[in-house]
């Protein structure tokens, strides 16, 4: 068996599996990532989770091929450390990289966890062997990571870009980067609570899947402003298919209804037709499979 471990980093909660046959979960957990300035506790208790899968999964002698890591935000260009995140300060300048290595002894390397989750779609899941492939991940902020003829654009940052960083409301709410009215100020987990009272983004999702229309409105308001923003992209990387996914994406159709018919609403006509938009195959943990690929079937 071909094994690989992988992590994902995001701002809320860190989740750490074991990955076989390119997209099985062999074993997977979830912790919370730790937000104050010093990042060895949060390097520390991905070790400890990751550590014991580690000995099970190779316990009947398959060896493990390394550790993939998908981290939000941009990446310095030899791949060991993330340097520009507003979301994981603690994270920016640290030498993840090696950091892993030390602690696990075993290879790592280093993904943008945007480009992570396109990478997921595009070979085992909503986005396989899409010719122009759009992926945007939906969590404590909002990414994007984009394939064209099976190959990363790593143009900014090692990935296409700070696509969350759009303006599409100069008189919208304030975003972690300083300006006002990103897509990622509308379209992120804080967005949809702050659109739901405050209630986390799992308990509106349920709420919304069990009928409470409050709930429903929340999501259909942050679909609404997420097809303006697939709108606004559309034009820059011309996709053919866009895979929304991350945990607010979790909502499926409640989200993604909306953002089609805003979508069509907004687009240029000329490119209504051929843009497909759908879900993610992984319910949220298209971050692991994305990372072990890193070593599994890697992308130029
Ligand atoms: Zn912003």
């Amino acid at each position: 068996m071909r094994l690989a471990g992988a992590i994902d980093i995001g701002g809320t909660s860190t989740k750490v599996g074991i990955v076989v046959d390119g997209d099985r979960l062999l074993h997977r957990a979830r912790i919370p990532t730790t937000r104050d300035g010093d990042p060895a506790p949060l390097v520390d208790g991905i070790a400890a989770a990751l550590r014991p899968m580690v000995g099970a999964a190779t316990s009947g002698g398959d060896t493990l091929l390394g550790v993939g890591v998908s981290v939000a935000g941009f990446l310095d260009r030899e791949h060991g450390a993330m340097v520009e995140n507003a979301n994981l300060p603690a994270l920016c300048g640290f030498p993840l990289r090696s950091a892993i290595e030390e602690r696990l002894a075993l290879a790592c390397r280093l993904e943008v966890d945007s480009n992570a989750s396109v990478v997921a779609e595009y070979l085992h899941g909503a986005g396989r062997g899409a010719a122009r492939l759009l992926g945007v991940t939906i969590g404590t902020g909002l990414g994007g990571g984009v394939i064209i003829d099976g190959a990363l654009l790593r143009h900014t940052g090692e990935c296409a870009g700070d696509l969350g960083h759009i303006i599409l409301d100069p008189k919208g709410p304030r975003c972690s980067c300083g300006a006002h009215g990103c897509l990622e100020a509308l379209v992120s987990s804080p967005a949809l609570s702050y659109r739901a009272g405050g209630r986390k983004v799992r308990e509106i999702i349920a709420a919304a899947k069990a009928g409470d229309a409050s709930a429903v409105t929340a999501l259909a308001e942050t679909g609404w402003w997420l097809g303006v923003g697939l709108a606004s992209l559309t034009p820059l990387f011309a996709p053919d298919t866009i895979v929304v996914g991350g945990g607010v994406a979790t909502a499926g159709e409640l989200l993604l209804e909306p953002a089609r018919a805003s979508y069509q609403a907004h687009a240029a006509p000329e490119l209504h037709r051929t843009v497909r938009i759908v879900g993610s195959s992984f319910d949220g943990w298209e971050g692991l499979i994305g990372a072990a690929s890193l070593f599994l079937h890697p992308l130029p």
